[in-house]
């Protein structure tokens, strides 16, 4: 059965495979090859470096930068491309640091991604003006807020089990106590609907390979409120942020507005397959993605509860609370997910022992979801995880 956000005929889909790991690495949409062909042999070949200008490839980071702002609540102007999310997330923290000279400590939880807490932990080393990080467990974050915070770096949902948080609330617990509040969105955007204008948060940054589809290494993006624009410190002060970068100054003076969070030479090739691949949005409206996402999520949840009793929910059961994926606990996870990607069902696991299916409506239907629990039913019920072929890990899980 379709439901109204359905548009599978604009990705390539391998034949006979069920997606549900649009979380991770989203698939590729049917119009970007052609683009990025386009891109290559007219723009890179064709123009040389003339494409610059001809091809408007300098202004593409902060044009897409807008694009991707129309998905997350962010005014025109206010989101710049560029670089990996790890970068963004040292570049929003160095900022929000630099604006709170006073206070030493950094929040976060223990639901974070890893590479949000390793850039932290680097920089706050490397600042070496006795900062800590202290990471406390999610239901714990707002209750560790107080006026000793610099501040709050968080992911909205939680990589691993989908739980979310409420990112206006803990907004205002933060700033109630005078603490710079940064979203992380990787498992946001694109997912479901985000306000960020309205969330008053300060800095907010994301990925675009998940659910946004822009493909692997495509460039992350940075948010930065308006009112602080310019006066932000970028910290990596890279010569495509300054204010006049082909006047080859030898000091640094950094561009006015959301410019100066540009580093370096943007990943243009990159950067036209994530622009081309937002074109699916065109139409569609996150709200309408979020129910779609939350009806597919319930069926499956059902689904797999009455049929693989072996399976534990680990994502919040109201479906209000996590973002557009389910995870299960089960201990021969991995062994179980190799087995169901051999069968085309295509998951991924997440150490120790975490089972994760994203629901991503643009491209997944509800017969998709019972398509899957069958195989996966077949797999628990039949333990054909125990084949020897499904025990050694790969290098990426
Ligand atoms: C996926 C993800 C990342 C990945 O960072 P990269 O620099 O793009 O490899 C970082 N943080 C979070 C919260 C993520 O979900």
């Amino acid at each position: 059965m379709m439901n109204n956000v359905t548009r599978k005929h604009l990705f390539d889909l391998p034949e006979g495979v069920i997606y549900l790991d649009g979380n991770s690495l989203g698939p590729l949409p049917k119009s970007v090859p052609q683009r990025v062909q386009k891109m290559v042999t007219d723009e890179w070949g064709g123009m040389l470096i003339k494409g610059w200008n001809e091809a408007d490839w300098f202004t593409q980071p902060g044009r897409v930068g807008d694009q991707i702002g129309a998905l997350i609540g962010a005014p025109a102007g206010s989101v710049m491309m560029g670089d990996t999310l790890s970068i963004k997330v040292y570049q929003a923290l160095a900022a929000a640091l630099s604006m709170m000279p006073e206070r030493k400590v950094v929040l976060s939880d223990s639901g974070n991604f890893p590479t949000d807490l390793y850039m932290a932990q680097g920089l706050l080393e490397l600042m070496g003006q006795g900062h800590s990080l202290r990471v406390v467990d999610p239901e714990d974050v707002a209750g560790a807020i107080n006026d000793q915070i610099a501040a709050v770096m968080l992911t909205e949902v939680d990589y691993r089990t989908g739980r979310k948080h409420d990112m206006a609330a803990v907004t205002q617990t933060a700033q109630k106590v005078g603490a710079v509040m940064i979203w992380d969105l990787a498992h946001s955007a694109g997912a479901l609907p985000v306000d960020l204008a309205g969330s008053g948060c300060e800095f907010a940054v994301g990925c675009t390979y998940k659910y946004l589809n822009g493909g692997p290494g495509a460039p992350a993006f940075i948010y930065v409120r308006p009112d602080l624009a310019n006066s932000a410190r970028p910290a990596l002060q890279g010569w495509m942020g300054h204010d006049a970068p082909f006047a080859f100054d030898m000091d640094y003076r950094p561009a006015g507005g959301i410019e100066r969070m540009r580093v370096g030479t943007p990943p243009v090739i990159q950067m036209t397959a994530l622009e081309e691949a937002l074109s699916v949005w065109d139409g569609v409206t996150l709200d309408a993605v979020r129910a779609a996402a939350i009806d597919l999520m319930e069926q499956f949840v059902a689904e797999v509860e009455a049929r693989c009793p072996q399976l534990t929910l680990a994502s919040p059961r109201d479906p209000q609370k996590r973002g557009s994926q389910v995870s299960f606990r089960f201990d021969e996870g991995y062994a179980a997910m190799q087995a169901l990607i051999d069968r085309g069902v295509i998951g991924d696991f997440r150490a120790p022992d975490i089972m994760r299916f994203g629901f991503t409506p643009l491209y997944i239907d509800s017969g998709d979801v019972s398509g899957a629990v069958d195989i996966l039913a077949e797999v628990l019920t039949n333990e054909l995880w125990r084949g020897p072929k499904y025990r050694t890990r790969a290098k990426v899980t």
